[in-house]
């Protein structure tokens, strides 16, 4: 990869920070996310549905209560970005199997968009039914195709662009931290894009330096924005968008959950091999490359299609969704070691000083889910009748 990325910095000039995380993350020979499994104790990192099988589960939760709380259309998509080894969607799969009373007439089909040809095959064997052979199409906007353990169909994609518009629930779970970002630093001169390029005293070591001129992506940045370094992700802006105008039309949800600020943060560009902190620049291809998320930007390019939630701290988002009664269920029900597990697991997800305050839930919503216009009047009450979205309240069963 660092061999790649040199013809390419000696053939074009310095490349964007967003041109070297696409390389280096998704290049389709090469990339840290297309061959390998980088997830779990062993890899480079671990996220919580990994860590905890209650974290899947409340999020399976909040998908029945939203259907719910829309008047139980009759098909809805899954769709996940993302999914890593397939075990959150596994987990919402449990609990949708669980509540089958509950979805008995309701039409699912699991969507899955994924850049790795590597975790799409861990994908499939966590959650297909072996007996039933996969259709791989390499070619066709659907790669594969096969029927998961419950029966119910599942699709893969490499491309949102690709999943049916259909009424659906779009799920990101550390989706959004992995997107390209551009990188920008004030200067007297204006604004300058730091871009990567070759040192000139090691010829195969990489060092940022700034543009000398103003590059396109300057544009993404905030007339009045007060900060002197900046990332901004425009794949994630396009992402939105996307996501937006296909809930404004045929309505569903989005559930967005990483870590990231509210468009505060300076320089949050950073690597991680084995489970700690990497040099960005050294040995690219060997380690995750992360940025945090700017829900202020995902906000602003909802662009009142839609209407938002949060962010909200992880740790509030799982107890308004009922994590504790979960936990003590699962408690009384397990042997030593798994209530070690149990409780360890809780503690990671939900710690402050853990992963209970890093990570944010933020959901896109159609307008009349917050403000009833297409729920009838309450006969009694001036007011629409809407039930609290879960999650960013109290959990509610109506
Ligand atoms: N959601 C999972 C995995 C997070 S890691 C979990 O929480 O455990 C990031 C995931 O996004 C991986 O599955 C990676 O292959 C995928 N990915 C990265 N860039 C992508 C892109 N541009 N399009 C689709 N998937 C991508």
């Amino acid at each position: 990869m660092l061999r790649h990325l040199i013809y390419k910095i000696k053939a074009t000039g310095p490349i964007t920070v967003a041109e070297y995380m696409k390389e280096v993350l998704t290049n389709p020979a090469k990339g840290y996310y297309v061959y390998r499994d980088m997830l779990g104790e062993k890899g480079d990192f671990i996220t919580s549905p990994e860590i905890s099988q209650i974290f899947g589960e409340l999020l399976g939760i909040w998908f029945i209560s939203e259907w719910m709380a829309t008047g139980k259309n009759a098909a809805f998509q899954l769709v996940e970005l993302g999914p890593g080894r397939g075990t959150l969607t596994g987990d919402i799969l449990r609990v949708f199997s669980q509540l089958g009373s509950v979805l008995k007439n309701c039409d699912i089909s699991i969507h899955l968009v994924e850049v790795s040809e590597k975790l799409s095959e861990i994908q499939a064997l966590t959650l297909t039914e072996e007996k039933i052979p996969l259709e791989r199409s390499a070619g066709s906007p659907v790669c594969m195709r096969g029927v998961t353990k419950a029966g119910i169909p599942i699709s893969w994609y490499r491309d949102l662009q690709d999943v049916p518009k259909g009424y659906s629930f779009y799920l990101a779970h550390e989706f959004f931290d992995v997107l390209p970002v551009h990188k920008f630093q004030k200067t007297p001169q204006g604004w300058r894009e730091v871009l990567i390029d070759i040192d000139p005293q090691v010829s195969d070591k990489l060092r940022f330096v700034l543009a000398p001129g103003v590059t396109p992506a300057e544009v993404f940045i905030q007339r009045d924005e007060m900060r002197d370094h900046v990332e901004v992700c425009p794949e994630a802006g396009v992402i939105i968008q996307e996501l937006s105008q296909r809930i404004a039309l045929t309505g569903g949800a989005a559930l967005i959950a990483d870590y990231g600020h509210e468009g505060t943060k300076t320089d949050t560009f950073r690597g991680f091999c084995g489970h700690k902190l990497h040099d960005v620049l050294t040995a690219p291809g060997t380690a995750d490359l992360t940025a945090d998320v700017d829900f202020s930007y995902l906000r602003r390019m909802a662009g009142g299609q839609v209407a938002s939630l949060g962010p909200i701290k992880q740790q509030m988002f799982l107890k308004n969704m009922g994590i504790d009664v979960r936990l003590k269920v699962l408690l009384d029900k397990s042997d030593e070691p798994a209530r070690q597990q149990l409780l360890q697991g809780y503690d990671m997800i939900m710690n402050p000083q853990k992963m209970g305050e890093r990570f944010n839930f933020f959901a896109l919503l159609p307008h009349q889910r917050l403000h009833g216009r297409s729920h009838p009047m309450d006969a009694c009450q001036s007011k629409p009748s809407v039930s609290p979205v879960a999650g960013f309240g109290e959990l509610t069963w109506r």
